[in-house]
């Protein structure tokens, strides 16, 4: 039925979101879920996997940075329909040196890059999507943080050029670019109050996002709605990049 179609547009999909053990990640991985999609989640260390595991994830541990890793996790899937890569890292203050700069691409493009290597063939037999997680930082540059900057802006590109490699496949490769999301990953942000009043005052919805407020744009691109839309770079900020 249509109804059904629309309430579970997920349904008998199965999903893989590398960096889905926290943050951004599990809010999209949960939001899959909600979808009808069974989801597999992915994260750095066991730490984090008996987190969410303990939390009812089906999680396994994965570095995206170990190419044998993803893919024996990844390529060697029985069945994959969608594919998140929100994997990422990053070296506030210390990415201009060239060893830390190249870990930070190493993950956040290299990493992405290789995942959607892996995941292409097994997403071709049946229409699959990936979805890439972009940043403010691939629109402008970051001081502090140019390897993460560069890794940014490199996935806008990859997912751009990848959506016309891709697109023969009928795979569709779009991007999520959040704005200011409380995470982990931001703590250091949050805390430095200079620099959250400086991004609340740019940010016309007035507040620190949600990792909830990313999954939604995640879902819906990954779903049959989406299904002209490959390409694209979708802003999910609050309105910052506007303003
Ligand atoms: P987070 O720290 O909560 O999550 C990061 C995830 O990436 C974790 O699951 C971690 O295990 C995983 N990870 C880190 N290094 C990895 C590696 N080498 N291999 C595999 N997994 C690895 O942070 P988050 O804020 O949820 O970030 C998720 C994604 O969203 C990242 O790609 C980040 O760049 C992006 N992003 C975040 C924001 C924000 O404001 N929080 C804004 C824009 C983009």
């Amino acid at each position: 039925m249509p109804g059904d179609t629309f309430a579970q547009p997920l349904a008998n999909r199965f999903a893989f979101v590398t960096g889905g053990t926290s943050g951004i990640g599990l809010a999209i991985a949960r939001g899959l879920a909600a979808a009808g999609a069974t989801v597999r989640v992915s994260g750095l260390t066991d730490h984090e996997v008996a987190a969410a595991t303990t939390a009812g994830e089906d999680a396994v541990r994965l570095d995206v940075a170990d190419g044998d890793a993803v893919e024996a996790v990844i390529g060697r899937l029985n069945r994959l329909d969608v594919l998140v890569n929100c994997a990422g890292m990053i070296r506030r203050g210390a990415e201009h040196e060239a060893d830390v700069f190249e870990q930070v691409v190493g993950v956040n493009l290299v990493g992405t890059m290789r995942c959607c290597t892996f995941a292409r063939p097994l997403l071709a037999r049946d229409g699959g999507s990936i979805v890439n997680i972009a940043s403010m930082l691939s629109f402008f540059g970051g001081g502090l943080v140019p390897g993460y900057s560069a890794s940014k802006g490199g996935v806008a590109q990859l997912t751009r050029s990848l959506a016309i490699a891709y697109a023969a496949d009928r795979i569709r490769v779009n991007a999520v670019a959040p704005g200011w999301i409380a995470t982990p990953l931001t703590e250091a942000l949050q805390a430095d109050e200079a620099r959250s009043r400086a991004i609340l005052d740019r940010t016309p919805l007035q507040r620190w996002g949600k990792p909830d407020d990313i999954a939604g744009a995640c879902v819906f691109l990954c779903t049959p709605a989406a299904a002209f839309i490959t390409g694209a770079i979708l802003p999910v900020d609050g309105g910052y990049l506007c303003a």
